[in-house]
């Protein structure tokens, strides 16, 4: 199984959108550009809603049939470890090892000298091409990475022959992340985890690793965009090279997560990756569910109420929600709005605050955020919320294909400087 070039993680929390979010991949395919849906879903965010891996493919499948479409789709077990890949083992057909916990941990004194010699025929300065400045390599960085990623790569090799000897070879995509680690690796450290990951046999096809700046859910980049600019191509370079040198899968690109509405660096990631014909996977998770309360709010009534009530009792229970996500949102409590205030805001109050349009003097970003880790608010309101969502369905399925199309597979994929 091989990855297509271009492919996009759409998260669906309660899984009724699947076929809005299709429509969006359909109309970039009308537009003569081929981008394949992943459908992902975490352990966390199963854990929160109550649902089961499973489900996921059934959605998946179902909106596939719905729509028509005739390409791939994958079904993305996201940040499983080996304590969790079971259950989704069976009806995924792509899976994100989540290897940042045993970054740090010290590996074995044998395991730690055979990567030291393995690796050291790249001490100097190394030649890529596509970059004017050569990477730099040294002992001591070999030392450190093998120190510090080594018992990272073994793990995401003993969770990789996990699922090999239940699934097959090559039944499945492999991506590796890193992302939800402490600090950004350098494309030096790249260059040598891909090395560590090809010896132990890992046959990734997409990498997360973690870039410079700050990747919060749902809201724009925050960091140095020249910075993230340079390391970005660097790495996309870094790959193309690694595939040849230690012969990784041709497919092997980059995945980008929490990639959801980084409007500022959209124009640079796509200039990169036509600039190397690279591929790119970029994870959406979890802003579909926010266009589903924007669609609520917009159809005013009881589904504008649902939308207050959510963003109401996400402010009493701040902290229990906030709490999974606290390295993925910056959330300023003195910007968000009292409750009192929000329960007399219109429809159109409500979509303002929330709808990721920076061009708008109500957008606020710190509602949005709470907002987007609410949806264990909406899990809990069950039938009310449900009903509520088929009620509004129509608002909600355009804004889902519209945020999905117009807001990041134009920007990504389609325009061109
Ligand atoms: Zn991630």
């Amino acid at each position: 199984m091989t990855i297509e070039k271009y492919s996009i993680g759409i998260g669906d929390r309660f899984g009724h959108q699947g076929a809005a979010q299709l429509a969006a991949f359909v109309k970039a395919k009308e537009r003569g550009v081929s981008i394949v849906p992943v459908w992902n879903k975490s352990n966390r965010e199963h854990a929160l809603i109550g649902t089961r891996p499973a489900d996921v493919r059934k959605e998946a499948d179902r909106a596939v049939g719905v729509v028509g479409w005739n390409d791939s789709y994958y079904v993305d077990a996201d940040h499983i470890g080996i304590n969790t890949v079971d259950l989704f083992v069976e009806p995924s057909n792509y899976f994100t090892l989540d290897v940042a916990d045993f970054i740090g941990k010290e590996p074995a004194h044998d395991d730690l000298k055979k990567f030291q010699n393995e690796c050291g025929k790249y001490v100097g300065n190394l030649r890529v091409s596509g970059l004017k400045e050569s990477i730099a390599i040294t002992k001591g960085m070999i030392t450190a990475v093998g120190l510090k990623y080594l018992s990272a790569v073994k793990e995401a090799g003993k969770i990789y022959r996990h699922i090999v000897s239940r699934k097959g070879k090559d039944t499945f995509i492999t991506e590796v992340s890193t992302d939800e680690s402490n600090d950004p690796q350098t494309p030096a450290e790249l260059f040598l985890i891909l090395a560590a990951l090809a010896q132990e046999g890992v046959m990734l096809q997409t990498i997360a690793t973690k870039f410079t700046g700050e990747f919060l859910k749902g809201v724009d980049y925050v960091g140095d965009i020249k910075k993230f600019a340079k390391e970005f191509e660097q790495d996309i370079a870094i790959i193309a090279f690694a595939v040849k040198e230690f012969s990784l899968p041709e497919s092997l690109k980059i995945s980008v997560h929490s990639g959801s509405d980084k409007f500022s660096i959209y124009p640079i990631i796509n200039r990169t990756i036509k600039k190397f014909d690279a591929g790119l996977h970029l994870k959406t998770a979890g802003t579909t569910w926010l266009e589903e309360v924007i669609g609520l709010a917009k159809s005013g009534g009881a589904g504008l109420q649902i939308a207050k009530d959510v963003y109401v009792q996400s402010y009493q229970r701040f902290d229990e929600l906030a709490k999974p996500y606290l390295t993925v949102i910056d959330i300023d409590v003195k910007k968000l709005p009292n409750p009192s205030t929000v329960n007399g805001w219109s429809s159109q109050d409500f979509v303002c605050a929330l709808k990721h349009d920076q061009s708008c003097p109500q957008y606020n970003n710190s509602f949005r955020q709470l907002v987007h880790i609410g949806y264990k608010i909406a899990a809990e309101m069950g039938e009310r919320f449900m009903t509520a969502l088929d009620e509004s369905q129509k608002d909600i399925s355009a804004g889902v294909t519209e945020n999905i199309f117009q807001r990041h597979l134009v920007p990504l994929f389609l325009n061109n400087d």
